[in-house]
């Protein structure tokens, strides 16, 4: 039974670590300034406008401790707009 399931648990946790990686990989690259490049009519010194809806509130929430990211998001419809470094 051992020898059956193996390839199968080893697949699984190679799979979750992989998708790991690219989470945060695409974290990292959609940052403060990634945002502010691909939507620089919303990013002004006034604050940041939602792409999806055009809300000025963006808040900030700790993902899991983990990653070390912080994914600021509009209040008005949850829409994730970049992330940051925790800390
Ligand atoms: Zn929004």
């Amino acid at each position: 039974m051992f020898f059956l399931l193996f390839p199968i648990v080893l697949g699984v946790i190679l799979f979750s670590i992989v998708e790991q990686h690219r989470k945060k990989q695409r974290m990292r690259e959609q940052d403060y300034d990634w945002y502010k490049s691909a939507h620089p009519d919303l990013v002004t010194e006034r604050g940041v406008k939602c792409a999806c809806c055009g809300n000025s509130r963006i808040n900030a929430r700790a993902l899991m401790r983990h990653t070390y990211m912080r994914e600021h998001y509009c209040v008005q419809c949850g829409t994730t707009l970049y992330y940051s470094p925790e800390g």
